[in-house]
């Protein structure tokens, strides 16, 4: 019984330990799935800031080539109106200049003959002195019949030795035949000083590049990184023409969060992209000030809940104790007579129910009064432990119950056992403390302390379910008297009720 006290009283601190972790670990999951979303919706609310930003960057680069092709349309259709002859055509340096003048974003207008040479343009100064054989443009528009314009790719601008991008449409003789080149240069710088306006940390970058994986203009400007092919980026891949991306830079290695759009007239796309640590710097400081937060929470609650524990053990323990004190008695060590009594009750009832008989042993030491006389009470307390322990040998089945019924006397409830079971204990018992051969002088004529045991053993029947177990006691009782009546260190039974 005490064991299973000490169970019970374990068993709810773990409770309590288990509650606290579960409580613990519900807060610290929670918690760490909000943040987790939080962090998910910071990363879409980025990437759909820089997806817009680099959608109309796109639309302005569009917009800015489309303004050009507008310009050398107007150019091609005069010259081929007045004529494509070398003279005609440089007749139109006022005109480009003149152009020129509100378009701050386009560097030059020129026009090329037939032969490649500078004929017009909107900067004096170059005639017949720039040769654009070479160029992929001139021998673009030299190869292939009246059309489209031609966007060339990035090149040092044949009049002067900035980057520069160029737009371009042939010249056509009246013939039909091939007769020069107009071309529109935007330089590279206008992008740059274009994109520097938008804000985009200082680890974001935004990028141009045409759609076969060349880099065109970067902000922050990276002289290396001009013209260098990055086509095996994703948002080069499978016809992409929009979309975010995270990825490390080749040109710098710093990690970012990226938005692409393609244009779907010029063959260019522009990447916008935020430092992927910058962007996340202000959701991973809150979220290092809540983590902190929520452990500090967490460890209180952890705490708090291990040191109730701890007091809950304590108490239960001690009450554990308390009751094993309460059931047990203090000199023999023995159940003590409350314990037998309910004992007695319960396995009256039992034995009832079960119909199985029960039997009882009650035990008087010999002439115990004579024994403190003459050996002292102390010497008379120490045999009394020591009948006591040698009694709880002297039974072996679990439910047996050895306990201390007052004074020298003690009491053996043995469920299930008959009249002659309990006699066989009875001696057995007799025989043990007889053979402990305690002197004791006036007990004769062994002059060992020896011991009286009454037995009684009844059939306790349903119907007497609400009988008093007492007269099992009362058997013993009277079978006892007749063993010290018979002259003491024997077993007398009692008939059977
Ligand atoms: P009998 O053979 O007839 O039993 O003689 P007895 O002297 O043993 O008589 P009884 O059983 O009536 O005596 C009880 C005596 O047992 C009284 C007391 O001196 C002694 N006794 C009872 N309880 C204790 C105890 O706890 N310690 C000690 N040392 N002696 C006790
Ligand atoms: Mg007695
Ligand atoms: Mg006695």
């Amino acid at each position: 019984m005490a064991a299973a006290r000490s169970i019970k009283a374990l068993s709810s601190a773990l409770w309590l330990k288990a509650f606290v972790a579960v409580v613990c670990l519900a807060i610290v999951t929670l918690e760490g799935w909000r943040d987790w979303n939080e962090r998910q919706e910071e990363f879409t609310a980025i990437e759909a800031s820089v997806t817009n930003l680099a959608k109309s960057l796109t639309q302005h680069v569009e917009d800015t080539f489309e303004l050009a092709d507008a310009i050398l349309v107007d150019i091609v259709d005069r010259i081929e109106r007045g004529g494509a002859s070398p003279d005609a055509i440089t007749q139109m340096d006022e005109f480009l200049a003149e152009r020129i003048q509100t378009l701050r974003r386009f560097k030059t207008l020129t026009i090329y003959g037939a032969d490649g040479v500078l004929l017009g343009s909107s900067l004096p100064g170059h005639r017949y002195k720039v040769d654009v054989r070479d160029q992929a443009f001139f021998q673009h528009h030299s190869t292939t019949p009246a059309g489209r314009w031609f966007f060339g790719p990035l090149i040092r601008d044949p009049v002067g030795s900035d980057w520069v991008l160029t737009l371009s449409r042939r010249i056509d003789k009246p013939d039909g035949s091939f007769g020069g080149v107009a071309v529109a240069t935007i330089p590279h710088l206008y992008f740059a000083t274009f994109f520097s306006r938008f804000d985009v940390g200082m680890q974001g970058t935004i990028t141009l590049f045409h759609t076969d994986g060349t880099l065109l203009v970067r902000f922050p400007s990276r002289e290396n990184a001009i013209g260098r092919n990055v086509s095996y980026e994703p948002w080069f891949k499978d016809g992409v023409t929009w979309g975010s991306f995270e990825y490390k830079s080749p040109i710098d290695g710093v990690e970012r969060i990226s938005g692409y759009q393609r244009n779907h007239i010029f063959p260019i796309g522009v990447l916008a992209s935020v430092g992927r640590v910058e962007a996340l710097a202000d959701w991973n400081r809150e979220f290092v000030y809540r983590a902190v937060a929520v452990l500090i929470l967490v460890g209180l609650l952890a705490y708090l809940g291990w040191s109730l524990s701890r007091q809950l053990t304590r108490r239960e323990r001690a009450e554990a104790e308390l009751s094993i004190l309460a059931a047990t008695d203090g000199l023999t060590g023995l159940a003590n007579r409350r314990t037998f009594d309910k004992a007695l009750e319960t396995e009256w009832s039992r034995a009832a129910r079960q119909g199985t008989p029960l039997a009882l042993l009650l035990i008087d030491i010999d002439r115990f009064k004579c024994f403190n006389d003459y050996y002292g009470h102390q010497a008379g307390d120490e045999s009394l432990q020591t009948v006591a322990r040698m009694l709880s040998t002297a039974v072996k089945r679990p439910g047996d119950l050895v306990a201390r019924y007052g004074g020298e006397e003690i009491v053996i409830l043995l469920p299930a056992t008959d009249a002659a079971g309990a006699a066989a204990v009875a001696e057995e018992a007799r025989a043990r403390i007889e053979a402990l051969a305690i002197p004791h002088n006036a007990n004769t004529p062994s002059c060992v302390l020896t011991i009286s045991i009454g037995t009684a053993a009844v059939m306790p029947a349903f119907e007497q379910l609400d009988s008093d177990p007492k007269m099992l006691v009362a058997l013993a009782d009277q079978a006892l008297y007749q063993a010290k009546l018979e002259g003491r260190n024997r077993v007398s039974m009692a008939e059977a009720a």
